[in-house]
This record gives C-alpha cells, sequence and structure tokens, in this order.
C-alpha cells in the first residue's frame, strides 16, 4: 500500500527544516509530516554556503519585517530548539551592517533608512566625520556616509541553525526520508503523491517545494514554470594584521562586502550581469580575489594591504530573476503545492519567518502572523515585480 503523509516537504535545508519544526509544534501529533532530502550531507545547498549573516537593511518594508522576526527567533532559538536539554549552537554575533554610500548613492540611503525606521528597525545614518570617528580604520575620503545597524543584524552559524531545526523537529515527530523527488504527480489542480528516484511513491495532502535551486526543475513536473535559477556566489577568507575594532558587515559603494570570522575576515562581490549565467558548477574563478577584491579592500581599509588569502569556496543563490524576492504560497493552478523559492541570497536569515508562514498557510489556510501576500505568485504572473534594491 502507498504510504501517506499530511504534509511532505521536499528539500531538508534550512527552509524545509524550519517549515518543519514550525508544523510539528502546530500541528496535533496525529498529523503526518515528511522530509525528502536528496543529500544528507548539505555539501552543496546554500543554506551550507551561506556567509549566514542577517540584516534589516533592505529597501522594501516586507523584507525589513521578515528579517527582524528573524532576530526576534534567533535571540530565543536556544531555548525553542532545545531537546534533552542540548541547545543547538547558532552562535548569533549582533555585530551590525553597515552600508557606504557616496554622494550620488546618499539620497538612496536615506530613502531606505525611511523604509527601515517606519517598520522600527534600529539603524542610525552617519555622516562621514561621525564615520571616521567610530571606524578610525575605515578610508572615508570619498564617502558621504552610511548606514549602520545598532541592534538585531549581524551573522550566525546557518549549519547550526539549519541542524537546531532539524533536530527539533525530529524530537516533535517529524519523519525524514533520504531521497531525491523526481516528480510531483498531478491531477487536475492537486499533486496527489510525489515519485522518488527509487521509484517509491508517497501520498500527499500538501507539498511544500523548499528545494532550493532544484525548485523549478520540480516545479516542472507539475506543470509550472518558476522563475528560479542557481547563480554563483564565491566566498573569500582572508587574513590581515588589521584587526579593524568593532567591524560590522560592511558594504563598499563598489559592492564589495567584508565582515570578521573568527581572526580573518570573509569577503565577495556579485559579478555584474554579464558575467552571471545560470550555472552548475562550483568553481571560484581564478584572480577574483586579486583583482577583483583586495585593491577595494586596499583602498577602504588601508591595513588590508596586507591581506592573505586562506580559502575560498562557491555556492549557488536561487535567484528569482523576476525581482530578487521570495515566492511564497501556492500557485493558483496548483491548491496543495506551496512554494518558498527564490529567495536571491536572503533566504536564511528569512527562514524563521517563512518557516511559520508556510506552517499558517497549512494549518490556517492563511497568513496569520504576518502579511505576505505582496510575496505572492499574483505578482509573477502578472509581471509586476516587488523589487529588493538592496541585494548583496
Ligand atoms: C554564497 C552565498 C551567500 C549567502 N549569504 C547569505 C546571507 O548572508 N544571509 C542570508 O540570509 N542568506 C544568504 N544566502 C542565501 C541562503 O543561503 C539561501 O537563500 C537559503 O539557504 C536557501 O535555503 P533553502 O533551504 O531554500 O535551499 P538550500 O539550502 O539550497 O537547500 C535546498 C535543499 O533541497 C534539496 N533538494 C533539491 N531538489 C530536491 C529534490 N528533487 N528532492 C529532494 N531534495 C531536493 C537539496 O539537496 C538541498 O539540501 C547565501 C547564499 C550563498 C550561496
Amino acid at each position: 500500500m502507498m504510504d501517506s503523509f499530511d504534509v511532505v516537504i521536499v528539500g531538508g535545508a534550512v527552509i524545509g527544516s524550519a517549515a518543519a519544526f514550525f508544523l510539528a509544534e502546530a500541528l496535533p501529533k496525529s498529523a503526518r509530516v515528511l522530509v525528502i532530502e536528496a543529500d544528507t550531507s548539505y555539501a552543496h545547498c546554500a543554506t551550507t554556503r551561506s556567509l549566514a549573516s542577517i540584516r534589516h537593511q533592505f529597501s522594501t518594508a516586507e523584507n525589513v519585517r521578515l528579517s527582524m522576526f528573524g532576530t526576534e527567533f534567533l535571540r530565543q532559538a536556544g531555548a525553542r530548539l532545545e531537546v534533552d536539554g542540548v541547545r543547538p549552537l547558532i552562535g548569533f554575533v549582533e555585530a551590525g551592517y553597515l552600508f557606504l554610500a557616496t554622494e550620488a548613492g546618499w539620497p538612496i540611503l536615506q530613502r531606505n533608512h525611511a523604509v527601515q525606521r517606519a517598520e522600527g528597525a534600529e539603524v542610525a545614518l552617519l555622516r562621514r566625520d561621525a564615520l571616521a570617528q567610530r571606524f578610525p580604520w575605515l578610508e572615508t575620503g570619498d564617502l558621504a556616509g552610511g548606514s549602520l545597524g545598532l541592534a538585531g543584524e549581524g551573522w550566525l552559524d546557518a549549519h547550526g541553525l539549519m541542524h537546531g531545526f532539524q533536530r527539533k523537529a525530529r524530537a516533535l515527530g517529524v519523519h525524514l526520508r533520504v531521497g531525491r523527488v523526481r516528480a510531483l504527480k498531478r491531477a487536475g489542480s492537486r499533486i496527489s503523491a510525489v515519485q522518488l528516484d527509487d521509484g517509491t511513491t508517497i501520498g500527499c495532502a500538501t507539498v511544500i517545494n523548499a528545494a532550493g535551486t532544484g525548485a523549478a526543475a520540480l516545479a516542472r513536473t507539475a506543470g509550472i514554470v518558476l522563475p528560479v535559477q542557481a547563480r554563483k556566489r564565491c566566498v573569500f577568507h582572508f587574513r590581515s594584521p588589521e584587526a579593524a575594532a568593532g567591524c560590522p558587515l560592511v558594504i563598499d559603494p563598489s559592492g564589495v562586502y567584508f565582515r570578521p570570522e573568527g581572526a580573518g575576515f570573509l569577503c565577495g562581490i556579485a559579478p555584474p550581469e554579464s558575467e552571471d549565467p545560470e550555472c552548475t558548477d562550483f568553481e571560484v574563478p581564478p584572480g577574483w580575489f586579486e583583482e577583483r577584491l583586495w585593491p577595494t579592500l586596499a583602498r577602504r581599509v588601508p591595513g588590508f594591504e596586507a591581506a592573505r588569502l586562506l580559502s575560498s569556496w562557491a555556492g549557488h543563490y536561487d535567484v528569482n530573476v523576476l525581482d530578487h524576492n521570495v515566492i511564497l504560497g501556492a500557485h493558483p493552478e496548483v491548491d496543495n503545492l506551496l512554494f518558498a523559492n527564490g529567495f536571491s541570497g536572503h533566504g536564511l536569515q528569512q527562514s524563521p519567518a517563512i518557516g511559520r508562514a508556510l506552517m499558517e498557510l497549512v494549518v490556517h489556510g492563511r497568513f496569520r502572523s504576518l502579511d505576505l501576500g505582496a510575496f505572492g505568485w499574483q505578482r509573477v504572473l502578472r509581471d509586476r515585480p516587488l523589487r529588493e534594491l538592496n541585494v548583496v
């Protein structure tokens, strides 16, 4: 007989696991929730390869709200995700983000600042002199100022958070199956079952697509075109004699970013659109650190002139090519298939709010805590982007 579940979640990294946790908390004990994950080493998923940072400094109010809930959750994650007296190691460091701007970019910072303040984010605009005084290691000569997160922003251990969700969800009765979902079995406006690579078919009342960069292929098997593509992003780890005391996650006007990591720093930059095709490989292009990052780093922080590259890695953003924001909820043609895809570089920090939102859609049939209707399919189908301008 075919095995069947109330909720089947395809993809067990941070989004799938967050959904599993919130569902397990909210549903009656008799409810059956299954996570199906193709690779339980999580070696290549975006979650593991993330820069693992969280900010409230977005240009869209909805993104600010999602991340503010993320912070609230991270602050109490130890207690919420404790199992048998053991708390996950989330390592949340609230050191802030600092967006720098020249005179040309200053009005944009001001506009974003107004959006963020209206949502209650603790952010401050600092003019050049204030910046120079607060961060004496920073070269400020060409800057008008910066926008600094005063609380709630910073970085964490991405794997620690994902593992915390997974462990707690399992302790609350969520099932895990290792395997790749080959196809969603659609019957009219419903998904009746999922089919695995090994031929097994599993029945479902609801399916959640949390497959990251695998989400578009999965959607296609149900006849749905999801505009999400894998785009390569590289992260570089370097050491420097310059300690840059009190360093937040700094975003240079050029797009180069850096932040502390242990005794060193992580840094990177998004490639220009023309060099950003859909990709499948995880190769770090040669010369990127030396040619595209180091000169800017050394100009912004003169002490980084003596930086030494330690290591680097590439990961895949699941980019929503329409507007760089998540596509959340059901497609109008299929009632019981929920999407949470296309995070484009901010899915880790949004995972608590998205996990909770998916739970609300399953349990209550609508959003209750935060109205996230703006992230639904309607904008995609009508080609009306909800564009996020602060994409790092
Ligand atoms: C370099 C880099 C830096 C980033 N920095 C940040 C940051 O600072 N802050 C932030 O918030 N976000 C950041 N992100 C983005 C963030 O990591 C992602 O948005 C988030 O991890 C997405 O989680 P996910 O669970 O949806 O997808 P993933 O982590 O990619 O996981 C998807 C899972 O689904 C599984 N899967 C796929 N297809 C199938 C299938 N058919 N059957 C079964 N399983 C399947 C995969 O094996 C995988 O485990 C970054 C990403 C990268 C690559």
